[in-house]
């Protein structure tokens, strides 16, 4: 089996390398952003959707000729960015992702490389900007593929390689698990787990919010406003950055108990019609989560699997299939007027999530009701794509 893996790095530009990466940012940005408006305003004049063929012989044609200056950037990392600019459209079609937005020099900067570049024992080499400083410090495994050069928004900058390894087919564990994800607080799982969010990262996310309130009222474009901006992105990552490390930990060991993993549907495209702010925020933060589940489970050998999002996990009596039409959001615990069970409102959405998914699979968690007697059956399933690249 052939798998995806990324390794990421600390990389060292000097001054004139910055300044480098910096053209580099800068003119792929503008290409980014001005097929992103193109391929808009061509849709809203003619009703035509562009695709990365047209936005790439307008490139060579048309944008290069007009605006020489754009020499200066790899022409390989411009093609790239139509790439993602039609991937992120594609993300968004099929529902995974928002709209695609514009990219800010504000924002976190990266350019990709789809080859031409070269790692040395200690140095990376990056087309237009040279051999680089970077502290390699793990051995890069399987075949290089591209790679990503990024600047966070606290001025650090990574690289990150992608590369394609050969692994033994692994033995699939037949272990299942429904998973409720909560308003980002807590994961229930089918078994009567609960995981809280972390304190620490609680912690921190209240510092963010207290701070970001703070930028927000000083003045746009003044000095105290430019000064507040850095500490409050360093504080951001950090934040970023304890979010990922527990939905690594918490995704490596459920993929390590269990093969298949039952999640319920993320609306996330649905994010500016949803009304339900909160829930939409939430789940947003919760993809990561499942793409993280999903990559680790492919590599296992294992599978994530998820409900249709009008599945009613949370009203339905995991028991008997009587559905509680009167639950209500701040209800946590609940009795059954059909069978008289008492249920923990998130542990009972997750085996329902679990039985959903396992209908026709498995006799083991059908506990008594019969697939066609109640409405989960009208529930198609929906098994996820293996992500093709993500940080490992
Ligand atoms: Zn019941």
């Amino acid at each position: 089996m052939l798998i995806p893996k990324a390794f990421k790095f600390r990389l060292y530009p000097n001054k004139t390398q910055q300044a480098a990466l910096a053209i580099q940012f800068g003119h792929v940005r503008f290409v980014y952003n001005h097929y992103r408006a193109v391929r808009e305003g061509f849709y809203i004049d003619t009703g035509i959707g562009l695709n990365y063929n047209d936005c790439a012989m307008d490139l060579a044609d048309i944008l290069k000729v007009d605006n020489p200056w754009l020499k200066e950037a790899d022409s390989q990392t411009m093609q790239q960015a139509l790439k993602d600019l039609d991937r992120a459209y594609v993300n968004f079609f099929d529902g995974r992702a928002g709209y695609p937005a514009f990219h800010s020099k504000h924002g976190k900067q990266s350019i990709r490389y789809p080859q031409r570049f070269k790692v040395n024992g200690k140095r990376v080499y990056l087309p237009k900007v040279g051999w680089v400083k970077a502290v390699i410090h793990r051995d890069i495994e399987g075949q290089m593929k591209n790679c990503t050069v990024s600047k966070t928004k606290s001025g650090r900058y990574f690289v990150s390689i992608q590369c394609e390894m050969e692994v033994e087919d692994p033995t699939p564990n037949p272990a299942k698990i429904g998973i409720d994800l909560g308003l980002s607080v807590l994961v229930a799982l089918s078994n009567g787990d609960k995981r809280l969010k972390p304190k620490h990262l609680y912690k921190s996310q209240r510092r963010l919010k207290i701070r970001q309130r703070r930028l927000s009222k000083k003045v746009k474009g003044s000095n105290a406003r430019n000064k507040a901006r850095l500490p409050l992105a360093i504080l951001h990552e950090r934040v970023a950055n304890q979010r990922k490390d527990f939905q690594h930990k918490l995704s490596r060991e459920l993929v390590n108990a269990y093969g298949t993993l039952s999640f319920e549907s993320l609306n996330i495209a649905g994010m500016v019609k949803n009304h339900n702010l909160a829930k939409a925020i939430s789940d947003a933060s919760w993809a990561q989560f499942v793409s993280f589940c999903e990559y680790k489970a492919a590599w296992a050998g294992g599978q994530v699997l998820r409900v249709d999002r009008f599945f009613p996990s949370s009203k339905l009596c995991s028991d008997c299939g009587h559905k509680n039409k009167s639950l209500t959001l701040n209800i946590r615990q609940w009795v059954c007027l059909n069978c008289g069970s008492l249920h923990d409102r998130d542990t009972n959405a997750a085996i329902n999530i679990l039985n959903q998914t396992t209908v026709g699979v498995t006799e083991s968690h059908a506990s008594g009701w019969s697939s066609d007697r109640y409405e989960r059956r009208l529930y198609a399933l929906q098994p996820l794509k293996p992500n093709s690249f993500s940080v490992g």
